[in-house]
């Protein structure tokens, strides 16, 4: 349910509304928005007539909406109002087209520095690399563990930028959340609740993508294990979904991006790199996804790409990279966000 507050509802009456809530065994998430306050109330379906009924004739509620949705908490009827996230100073989901950029994965100090350097002068805002990494087989690179967030955590010092780095197992929830700025739940990660509800539990920032095989209402729905954890801080990413199609790696889902916006209040991001895995795609895919109205980009940058450890035939090179940013200039103006 949902509980709008009147205008002007004082603070006494909407903790009295978050009491009654409790008492008829429901959770009560209050959000306070500029103009008013509105209380989501979670919990079990049944008895949701009698309990609205009790909480319509509450001092200073103006209004309770049964919300038909299954996720309820990251959805529009809760909130009008979008979320901005904070990623180590970096707002995502307000007036900036913000880009995170990087490695597949962190291989060295060189390799990482360089490109760290260069997609910074590009303007990119926020530096991504893979130190675990969600490897299809178990014989490929997995990833430099703590020396690869060591190296992050030195790049973002030398550069200025927090960064992004992806967390698969509940178990390393604490050791990537002591260094980054950000956790990424991969593809392939989507569906595991029980990393979802610890990211949760961390309460930073966590860049959600989309299962390969998942519908919006799934990807939804598993934003929704992280902010009922009292988490409001996540971003979804469309990086492709699988299909028959094989010239592309994905198929890039630009229709999820007006979709989310009709559906949540959470920011959405486009991953053109893993959405077509094809760098000759990237640019073009990157600038449709802008006109889409995405709020944010990632994109995979290599020194050499010839040589990439992961990824390789996705990755930009620095100068490329410079290119296409140059060309998504036009059409971040033309979408009324500045870079
Ligand atoms: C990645 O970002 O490098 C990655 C593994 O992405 P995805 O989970 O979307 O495949
Ligand atoms: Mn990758």
């Amino acid at each position: 349910m949902i509980i709008v507050m009147e205008q002007g509802a004082s603070r006494e009456q909407v903790d009295h509304v978050c009491q009654h809530i409790a008492d008829l065994g429901y959770e009560a998430h209050p959000i306070f928005g500029k103009s008013r306050v509105v209380i989501g109330a979670i919990g079990d379906e049944r008895g949701r007539t009698q309990a609205k009924a009790a909480l319509e004739v509450q001092p200073g509620v103006e209004s309770v909406t049964l919300i038909l949705r299954p996720y309820k908490l990251v959805s529009r009827e809760v909130s009008a109002e979008r979320t901005v996230v904070n990623v180590g100073g970096v707002e995502v989901g307000g007036e900036r087209f913000v880009v995170m950029a990087g490695p597949c994965s962190v291989e060295c100090e060189k390799q990482l520095f360089e490109t760290a350097r260069r997609v910074k002068s590009a303007g990119a805002r926020i530096l991504r690399g893979g130190a675990f990494k969600p490897r299809t087989s178990p014989y490929s690179f997995q990833g430099l563990a703590e020396e690869g967030l060591k190296l992050l955590s030195a790049a973002r010092e030398a550069t200025g930028l927090p960064f992004v780095t992806e967390v698969v197992t509940e178990r390393d929830v604490e050791l990537v959340g002591r260094y980054a700025d950000m956790f990424q739940i991969g593809a392939r990660n989507m569906m595991n609740y029980q990393l979802l509800r610890e990211v949760g539990r961390s309460g930073k920032p966590v860049l959600l993508k989309r299962g390969m095989a998942a519908t919006l209402d799934e990807l939804l729905m598993s934003a929704e294990y992280i902010v009922n954890e009292g988490n409001d801080q996540v971003i979804l990413c469309e990086r492709g979904i699988r299909t028959f199609e094989t010239f592309t790696r994905n198929t890039l889902d630009l229709a999820a991006i007006p979709a989310v916006h009709l559906l949540s209040h959470l920011p959405i991001i486009v991953d053109p790199s893993h959405g077509t895995g094809v760098r000759e795609l990237i640019g073009t895919m990157l600038n449709a996804g802008i006109a889409a109205g995405a709020d944010g980009a990632m994109i995979e940058v290599h020194p050499e790409p010839e040589n990439a450890w992961s990824d390789g035939a996705q990755a930009l090179v620095p100068d490329d990279f410079d290119k296409v940013m140059e060309s998504a200039k036009r059409f971040i103006v033309a979408a009324e966000r500045t870079l």
